[in-house]
């Protein structure tokens, strides 16, 4: 299974995706942690992608698709993937098109989870992040069990910097004006499916779960 989440930032993509990849045992591939591991690690990658982060706007298609490209060949990747965060530019999605046809492949599924804008500035206030494993939780809707730590690893949970209003403001025009238009992109492929991602966790993974059938 070739599956793509699509959806605002916060809309809870990075969340589904995470148990999905308990539930059919394929690996998540999110070019947000990507970068962010990289900027952790102070690369090259890291720096340049930084700067974009930061400001809230994407990192350049030329940082982004190679890196993704390459991470797709991995042996983990031979039964599916599910995307997290990519493609977020119709370049992008083009050049995912044309390497899987390359290879006689396509993506089965491309997930959009349906939040509303005014929603999504409220969600992302009180989103929370594991700087070492990457889960995420919400102070309201998905706390963890131990206030203020990662279930998974016991980490201290922090808030991510391009959260804050302003930021998350920018990441919304953004995602209307780049990454939006992949919606049509994947109906026109006939593999779109819209799920209601304004419901509790749970059942927009049912909701999910119930596409794949
Ligand atoms: P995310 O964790 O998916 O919200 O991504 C965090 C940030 O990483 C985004 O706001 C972008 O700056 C950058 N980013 C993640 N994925 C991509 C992508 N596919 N193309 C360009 N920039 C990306």
């Amino acid at each position: 299974m070739k599956i793509i989440m699509l959806g605002a930032p916060g809309a809870g993509k990075g969340t589904q995706a995470r148990m999905m990849t308990e539930k059919y045992e394929i690996p998540q591939i999110s070019t947000g942690d990507i970068f962010r591991e990289n900027i952790r690690n102070q690369t090259e990658l890291g720096k340049k992608a930084k700067s974009y982060i930061d400001q809230g706007l994407l990192v350049p298609d030329e940082l982004t698709l190679d890196l993704v490209l390459d991470r797709l060949s991995g042996e983990d990747c031979k039964d599916g993937y599910i995307l997290d965060g990519f493609p977020r530019t119709i370049p992008q999605a083009e050049a995912l098109t044309a390497a899987l046809e390359e290879k006689g492949e396509k993506i089965d599924f491309a997930i959009d989870v349906e939040v509303p804008d005014d929603n999504i500035v409220q969600r992302m206030s009180g989103r929370r992040v594991c700087p070492k494993c990457g889960a995420t939780y919400h102070i309201r809707y998905n706390m963890p069990e131990k206030e203020g730590l990662c279930d998974e690893c016991g980490t201290e949970l922090i808030q991510r910097e391009d959260d804050s209003p302003k930021t998350v403001q920018k990441r919304l025009v953004v995602y209307h004006e780049q990454t939006q238009p992949l919606i049509d992109y994947y109906r026109r492929k006939g593999c779109l499916y819209a799920v209601d991602g304004t419901r509790s966790t749970d059942e927009v993974f049912q909701e999910i779960c119930s596409v794949f059938g």
